[in-house]
């Protein structure tokens, strides 16, 4: 029985924490080391009180979640976590955090491992979704693929024979900040046309606000009121694309052939399999996969871009914690006995 229990002892660390630290929400999730989610805690994230307070809460929330789900701290194999921001994943610091105030060079992981005695492994959250999205989601079975978020912003991460791409620092995949119109309008991060700042839901609404300024006539206000709101939001923009709107639908236009063209030239640079596309814009199904594939074919470069596939991601809001999860558990498997028993 004794080598039983050896057995026993090597597979007794089953459990992976997640944590996706994002700007408003923080989610902590206790999952297996395959992946699969099996409680999820989510809590307001105290951004305005700075680090001190939100690495506090994280440690709290982590000691929470392992008590909700009955399980012993000795069986958790280690804690992934995501975070927006720049991460550099050489020297393991986040080096700063658009929406964490006061987050410049903190060793995230360093400081987490000593307040709460596991290994943490942190990835950036874009590169985390494309690790998901690439084991478990739309990318699933493909080894060079990009993941692309359309949302409030666009974010990008890239896996390059089955790893993520970090580039030297760890900030490789920003694909939303692609200048693509020379003089196209300005974007948050200095520069000008930038993908971000024209295909974004942002950039959508934005461009639906100036037009209805400049009184063209239009039925998104309608579509907007039937939803209840004063303003405009991409998706009443795409709405009334669908349903005939000339204006609404030169946005949209606009936005998926730019779209279409970033993605053409990062799958000429990269030799892309496939793109995998989350966030909220590409929830609109066929109305927006269709005239973006279409885009992408006519801006792509022959046989490079040829056998491209386009596809939605799977996973929604929880990519990234999924891909950090999966990542910590990789980069903290048991030893070989462990793992093939
Ligand atoms: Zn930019």
């Amino acid at each position: 029985m004794t080598q039983g229990s050896s057995k026993a002892h090597k597979k007794s660390k089953p459990y992976i924490i997640g944590v996706d630290l994002g700007g408003t929400k923080t989610l902590t999730v206790v999952a297996t080391t395959q992946g699969e989610i099996l409680l999820r805690k989510k809590e307001e994230t105290p951004a305005s009180q700075g680090p001190e307070v939100v690495l506090a809460q994280i440690q709290e929330d982590i000691r929470q979640v392992i008590q909700l789900q009955g399980i012993h701290f000795e069986e958790i194999q280690a804690v992934g976590m995501c975070a927006a921001g720049f991460y550099n994943h050489r020297e393991k610091v986040m080096v700063k955090s658009p929406n964490l105030a006061g987050w410049t060079h903190i060793p995230l992981p360093g400081i987490l491992e000593e307040r709460i005695g596991l290994p943490v492994f942190v990835e950036n959250d874009a590169n985390a979704a494309a690790y998901g999205e690439f084991r478990l989601g739309g990318g699933r079975g493909k080894s060079h693929v990009v993941y692309i978020t359309v949302s409030t912003g666009i974010g990008g991460g890239i896996i390059a024979d089955g790893e993520i791409f970090h580039g030297s620092q760890g900030y490789a995949g920003e694909i939303g900040h692609f200048s693509l119109d020379l003089n196209g309008p300005q974007c948050k991060c200095g520069n000008r046309g930038c993908l971000e700042a024209i295909s974004s839901g942002t950039a959508i609404a934005r461009q639906a606000a100036e037009m209805l300024a400049a009184g063209r006539s239009s039925r998104m206000p309608e579509v907007a009121a039937m939803d209840g709101r004063r303003d405009v939001t991409a998706r009443h923009v795409f709405t009334a694309a669908e349903l005939g709107d000339e204006a609404a639908a030169e946005i949209v236009d606009r936005a998926i052939k730019y779209l279409g063209a970033g993605l053409a030239g990062m799958a000429t640079l990269l030799n892309t399999e496939i793109f995998v596309i989350g966030g909220g814009v590409s929830m609109s199904g066929n109305s927006f996969f269709q005239p973006l594939q279409k885009a992408f074919f006519s801006r792509a470069a022959g046989p490079i871009t040829e056998n491209v596939e386009i596809v939605p991601a799977v996973l929604g809001d929880e990519a990234g914690i999924v891909g950090a999860v999966l990542l910590a558990a990789e980069e903290y498997a048991l030893g070989e006995g462990g793992l093939t028993e």
